[in-house]
């Protein structure tokens, strides 16, 4: 997760839509739809691997 000012908020992570991904996110405002089981594995597995790169 990131601060108003874009500075990453230590220890908290998002996955899924709840990351940011919709509404003009990584497939623009024009994004077909059914393309946001896409967004959510790769929200997914970057939060996880960063979360377990933390506590390693
Ligand atoms: C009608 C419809 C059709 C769709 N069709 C497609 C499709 O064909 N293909 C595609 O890729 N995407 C589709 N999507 C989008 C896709 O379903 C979502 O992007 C995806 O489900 C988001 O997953 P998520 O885990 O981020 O959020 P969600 O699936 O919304 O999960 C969030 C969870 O958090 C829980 N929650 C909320 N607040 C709290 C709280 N305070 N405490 C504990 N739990 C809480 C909710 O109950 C929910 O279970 C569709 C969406 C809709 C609405």
């Amino acid at each position: 997760m990131l601060r108003a000012d874009g500075t990453p908020f230590p220890g908290l992570y998002a996955a899924g839509e709840v990351a940011g991904f919709g509404g003009g996110g990584v497939h623009g405002y024009r994004s077909l739809e059914g393309t946001f089981l896409g967004g959510c594995l790769f929200s997914g597995r970057q939060a996880g691997r960063a979360a377990a790169l933390a506590v390693s």
